[in-house]
């Protein structure tokens, strides 16, 4: 087995707790626009972890809610306030710092928007923390295309079986890595694992990764 030089991260649901933020952005949004209790419920299933489109969420609540509101006033309101509600997962800050302090390279891939993303990662203060950030927007290519994985691997300086990357989903997160020749590591903290797919570990948080990763804390020995 080849020695672990690098570390990838996926963002949303992996170092940024995307549950707690869009949580912590509905606790406001209700109280702006007057709206029930149950909405925030409906709003969580229909963002289904951030992958579905927020302008196509807030028009379907608009609709099931018989909302006065303009969906457009709704989608704005989530530009406006969103990114105050961001949260760091519990133990990203202590986990980077120990995997830097132990010589790996570290990196954060993720999916989105170039403005956005690089907005979450300044607030959460995880840019001290890694060596690159790399979001599909700019590259001009998404997980789960094979490329750009190989583009983050590449600017990070290692090859394939010299990185872990670590995610929610698993698509973006354990097959993609997996079929670029990577080990990955599932946090479940958004879509569950379908038949079939078989990350290399399975963290039961972010912070255990050291302890249920071996590999990687054995990497310098
Ligand atoms: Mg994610």
């Amino acid at each position: 087995m080849r020695a672990l030089r690098a570390v990838l991260f996926d963002l949303d649901g992996t170092l940024h707790d995307r549950p707690a933020t869009i949580a912590g952005y509905l606790c406001g949004h209700l109280s702006r626009f007057g709206l029930p209790a149950s909405y925030a419920e409906r709003f969580t299933e229909l963002d289904d972890f951030g992958y579905r489109s927020k302008p196509e969420v807030f028009a379907a609540l608009v609709t099931e809610y018989r909302l006065p509101h303009d969906p457009a006033a709704l989608l704005a309101d989530f530009g406006e306030h969103k990114l105050a509600a961001v949260r760091l997962m519990a133990g990203a800050h202590e986990l980077l710092r120990e995997l830097r302090r132990r010589d790996l390279k570290l990196g954060v891939l993720t999916n989105g928007r170039t403005e956005l993303q690089t907005a979450v990662v300044e607030r959460l203060g995880l840019l001290p923390l890694i060596d690159d950030l790399l979001i599909s927007e700019a590259a001009g290519v998404a997980k789960p295309d094979a490329r750009f994985y190989g583009l983050a691997l590449a600017r990070l300086g290692v090859e394939a079986p010299e990185a872990l990357f670590v995610g929610d989903s698993p698509t973006n997160d354990i097959v993609g890595p997996q079929a670029a020749g990577m080990r990955a590591a599932y946090l479940p903290t958004g879509h569950p694992l379908p038949p079939g797919v078989v990350p290399d570990f399975v963290l039961t948080g972010l912070s255990d990764m050291l302890r249920l990763v071996p590999w990687a804390a054995d990497s310098k020995l």
